[in-house]
């Protein structure tokens, strides 16, 4: 049997929904949520995902500003600009938009954002609020796997969760998630022994690893759960071959455009698993609405107001 389309897009739109309306509440009551973007340059794919952040916080009603210094910018004037959004009240989220040009010493950079205003949670400080249980900023992706799993009703306590990959922006901080929430939790990695084996043992098998179609059937434990993080563009008609023969729309649109996003998972693997989420249309949208809802979480927090638990605004 085909497995379940665990649908990004609809739980996306659902948690941007829940947030607009909060945004509403809470701007009524005269506090209006403000994330301010720091893009660097003109990397396209950066310029691409930024658009993509300032327009949801348009549509959700929060207060939104770019800020594109040039590319040889130094790291005490990007520090600078970082000092003066943390120290203004109107900003709740800072994001520095990754990567930042060489001459630039990113980590000096994202751990001078403050950590109240860290809407990436990228923050050391953040780091260590997520691994002892205390209210703070999950990243995005992370906090939106999580959402995807518990609004689709998979059980997650008590259940063997395998991550694949051990990046601090996805791998850890997603196994840290599942850990927190009660799975039997096993991290991989490229040194990691048969690792087909390992992930057979998971009722829910993430996969962050940034490998077209590597995950195949027979890394997958019959039924289970499978999300695949990865976003890669194949170009190369053979890899694509061993992805989607026979299967006409993506033939046809690989044939216009000249390259298709694929996941780290392999399609034949939707025949065993239970459920999976697709690529494009799967942890891809909830990246941004978990940045939408960790604004939010932020405005709040730094407000000293409660916050649910978890990932949720
Ligand atoms: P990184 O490159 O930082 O990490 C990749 C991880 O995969 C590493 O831990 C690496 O192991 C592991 N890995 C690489 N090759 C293998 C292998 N052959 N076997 C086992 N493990 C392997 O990537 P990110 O975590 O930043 O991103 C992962 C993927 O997710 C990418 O495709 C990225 O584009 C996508 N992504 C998608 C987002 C979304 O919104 N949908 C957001 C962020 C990322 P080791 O540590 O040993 O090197």
């Amino acid at each position: 049997m085909a497995a379940i389309v665990l649908d990004g897009n609809k739980i996306g739109a659902e948690i941007r929904a829940e947030v607009a309306s909060e945004v509403k509440a809470m701007t009524a009551a005269g506090i209006r949520p403000g994330l301010a973007v720091v893009l660097v340059g003109n990397n396209p794919a950066s310029e691409i995902y930024v658009r993509g952040k300032v327009k949801s916080s348009e549509e959700v009603g929060i207060y939104s500003e770019k800020h594109t210094p040039p590319d040889n910018i130094s790291t005490q004037a990007l520090l600078d600009l970082v000092i003066d959004l943390n120290r203004r009240d109107e900003i709740d989220g800072i994001l520095v938009q990754l990567p930042l040009p060489p001459q630039v010493d990113a980590k000096k950079v994202l751990m001078t954002v403050d950590p109240a205003k860290d809407v990436d949670g990228f923050h050391p400080v953040n780091v260590g609020f997520l691994s002892t249980q205390r209210p703070g900023l999950v990243p995005c992706t992370p906090a939106g796997i999580m959402e995807i799993l518990k609004r689709s009703n998979i059980p997650i306590a008590s259940q063997e969760a395998v991550v694949v990959g051990r990046s601090d922006i996805v791998g850890k901080p997603t196994a840290m998630l599942l850990t927190n929430a009660n799975a039997t939790v096993t991290i991989c990695h490229s040194k990691t022994r048969d690792l087909p084996g390992v992930c057979r043992r998971g009722d829910i098998l993430i996969a962050a690893i940034g490998r077209a179609g590597m995950i195949t059937r027979d890394f997958v434990k019959p039924g289970a759960t499978i999300i695949d993080v990865g976003m890669n563009r194949v170009t190369d008609p053979a890899e694509f071959a061993r992805l989607f023969t026979g299967n006409p729309k993506r033939e046809e649109s690989f044939r216009t455009k000249g390259f298709t996003l694929v996941g780290d998972v392999h399609p034949e693997v939707a025949e065993v698993a239970g459920a999976i989420t697709p690529v494009p249309g799967g942890v891809g949208p909830l990246t941004i609405a978990m940045l939408m809802a960790n604004t939010v979480r932020a405005a709040k927090l730094r407000r000293g107001n409660p916050v649910p638990e978890l990932s949720r605004v």
